[in-house]
């Protein structure tokens, strides 16, 4: 496994492999590396032959009074669990060697980045979308990975590859929790350990909505309105929000008919959690 710091060591080691005729797979991450990502690079593992893992922990996505300075940073330990995984190349720039001082042109993530977390967040989703942009023109990748847990960090994804006809296929993977329902977040080592306790309030809000819907319920307006009631019942969890949404248009939903996503973002003391579950009818 190889570990480069440059846009131009990236280049020259992705024109060798592409010159063997493997196939490209880029995994983006921040890094705080743990099982939800490595699933990713896994399932990279199996579907390309060469497998770049950026680790980059990116500013223009964090706002102001955000934890960007205190987001957790554990290099050595990511490259060690990296390379048992089988990625072949890592690639760890510095905010210098991706952002010019004098860069101007950033990616609008257009209205799906302004409803629920870009509403909390503004300006998170443009900050993703330039650096995503950014990593797929450094990498060039035929096939990129990201996770569902970020479920509308994903449809932004998909959405801009389709709108600027960029040349990457998307995969979508699972959620990976831990046996508590939890979902694995690089954030979880945040919280205190009453709050970790609470923490699988989400889990819980989610499966509430899941086993409504699959008994036959479809106001989605209810669904909505039991995850917050269950989220209520937890006192150190304050609600951002709860809601049934159409998985492609992140638009609210009315009635469950066909693809449904229920979405949660819940605060516990200073950390916020986020967390989605598909939803289907029991039809
Ligand atoms: P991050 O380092 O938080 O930017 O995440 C990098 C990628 O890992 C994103 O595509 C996330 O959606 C994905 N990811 C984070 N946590 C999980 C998880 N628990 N299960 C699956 N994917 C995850």
């Amino acid at each position: 496994m190889e570990r480069v710091g440059s846009i131009e060591e990236v280049r020259q080691a992705v024109l060798a492999a592409r010159r063997e005729g493997k196939r490209i797979a880029l995994v983006p991450t921040m890094g705080a590396l743990h099982a939800g990502h490595l699933s990713l690079v896994d399932a990279a593992c199996k579907r390309a032959d060469y497998v770049v893992v950026s680790i980059f922990v990116n500013p223009t996505q964090f706002g102001p009074g955000e934890d960007f300075a205190a987001y957790p940073r554990d290099l050595e330990r990511d490259f060690d669990l990296l390379r048992s995984e089988g990625a072949d190349l890592v690639f760890t720039p510095s905010v210098d060697a991706m952002y010019a001082a004098d860069a101007q042109v950033t990616v609008a993530p257009g209205p799906l980045g302004d409803v629920f977390e870009g509403e909390i967040r503004p300006g998170h989703f443009s900050g993703v979308c330039t650096v995503v942009a950014k990593l797929f023109g450094i990498v060039q990748p035929d096939l990129a990975f990201f996770g569902e847990k970020d479920f509308q960090q994903l449809a932004i994804v998909k959405r801009m590859v389709c709108d600027l006809d960029l040349p990457v296929r998307i995969v979508a993977c699972p959620i990976v929790r831990v046996p508590d329902g939890l979902a694995l977040s690089s954030r979880n080592v945040y919280l205190s350990a009453g709050e970790r306790h609470a923490a699988t309030v989400l889990y819980r809000a989610l499966r509430t909505a899941e086993t409504l819907a699959l008994g036959g319920e479809t106001d989605a307006a209810l669904l909505a309105e039991a995850m917050r009631a269950c989220i209520a019942e937890e006192p150190l969890a304050t609600l951002d929000y709860a809601a049934v949404i159409d998985p492609a248009t992140l638009r609210t939903l009315d009635v469950l008919a066909g693809p449904a996503r229920a979405l949660v973002a819940v605060r516990l003391g200073e950390t916020r959690l986020i967390d989605n579950m598909p939803l289907s009818t029991g039809a």
